[in-house]
């Protein structure tokens, strides 16, 4: 705890790349705590801060990383199941003295820190670093409060998914009670679309696919089919989630280069994160995530044949 509550040295918390809302709330939160007790600390990551996410507190001290400024003493990771994820940038800020804290909820967590407080049972990083905050006495500003709320808030699907938990509920009550306004981050997150943002949704809504026999649905987008800010903003996959007789959501992204990104979700019924896993991936039981080299058709196929397998195994 004394390594965290008053570090010595340089301090970086450091983010992923697809920076989501836990994970930028947590290391804001972080971030701004250290900060407001006197400590400097640099927060920088492999991706810009998206547009969406601009409203948290804090987040224009997120620097924007291509490599890596040479080591730090200590360096702190949230919601990085992976340090593939940093593209590089934590290989590029370990050097012999340092010291990386790895604070996460992903089951399938690396533990690739030389501390590793990894806890499957919280609902979102922002969890963690709460109970951080408390045990190392920092003042819970209403700043702070707001990038927790939106980490939770982000995670459990606005508490709506399975992961919300009695704790979950606590936890945003009192960060609530401590100045996070839930009105404020559900209007940034789900009501800053334009006129075109929506008519765009509404055509990619009529372009969502469904098995025949009803467990699973999917969008596939081909390269730049859709601006990257817009697909940062909506969370496409809640869509195809969405239908009653649904078990498993697809989302596939072509990103160029032969390679397409696979957002996955289920509902309980099979573990997208074994799925993703096959295929070089990974993430939670329930939300999960890989990269395939393949054309947008085949990757379609392998997933769907993928997930077929999984739902009639279970
Ligand atoms: P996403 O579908 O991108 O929102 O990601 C859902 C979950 O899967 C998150 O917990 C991610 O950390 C994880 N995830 C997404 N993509 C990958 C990947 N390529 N490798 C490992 N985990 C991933
Ligand atoms: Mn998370």
């Amino acid at each position: 705890m004394e390594l965290l509550s008053r570090p010595r040295g340089s301090v970086l918390i450091l983010g992923t790349v697809q920076p989501d809302g836990d994970l930028l709330g947590a290391e804001l939160a972080l971030g701004l705590a250290l900060l407001d007790a006197g400590t400097p600390v640099t927060l920088a990551g492999p991706h810009p801060v998206p547009a969406l996410f601009g409203f948290l507190p804090g987040a224009p001290l997120i620097q924007w990383w291509r490599t890596a400024p040479g080591p730090f003493d200590l360096v702190i990771l949230g919601d990085c199941p992976d340090p593939s994820r940093t593209d590089g940038l934590l290989e590029g800020v370990r050097g012999a003295g340092t010291r990386v804290v790895n604070i996460d909820h992903h089951p399938d967590n690396k533990r690739y820190g030389d501390l590793n407080w990894v806890d499957p049972e919280a609902s979102a990083t922002g969890e963690l670093v709460y109970e951080l905050i408390h045990a190392a006495g920092f003042k819970l500003t209403p700043e702070i409060a707001t990038n927790l709320f939106t980490s939770i808030h982000a995670d459990t699907g606005s508490f709506r998914y399975s992961n919300t938990s009695p704790r979950s509920l606590r936890i945003a009550a009192d960060l609530v009670a401590h100045g996070a306004q839930p009105a404020l981050v559900a209007g940034a997150l789900y009501e800053g679309r334009r006129p075109e943002d929506l008519k765009r949704l509404g055509e990619l809504l009529g372009r969502v696919e469904v098995s025949s026999d009803g467990l699973v649905a999917w969008l596939a987008l081909s390269e730049g089919s859709v601006p990257d800010a817009f697909l940062e903003a909506e969370d496409l996959v809640t869509y195809p989630r969405s239908i009653r007789s649904v078990k498993v959501a697809i989302l596939l992204r072509e990103v160029g280069g032969g390679r397409v990104k696979v957002s996955l979700r289920a509902k309980g019924d099979v573990n997208v994160g074994a799925i993703a896993a096959a295929f070089g991936g990974g993430g939670h039981a329930n939300a999960a995530g890989c990269t395939i080299g393949a054309s947008l058709d085949q990757a379609r196929e392998l997933l769907l044949r993928s997930v077929a397998d999984a739902l009639a195994r279970r």
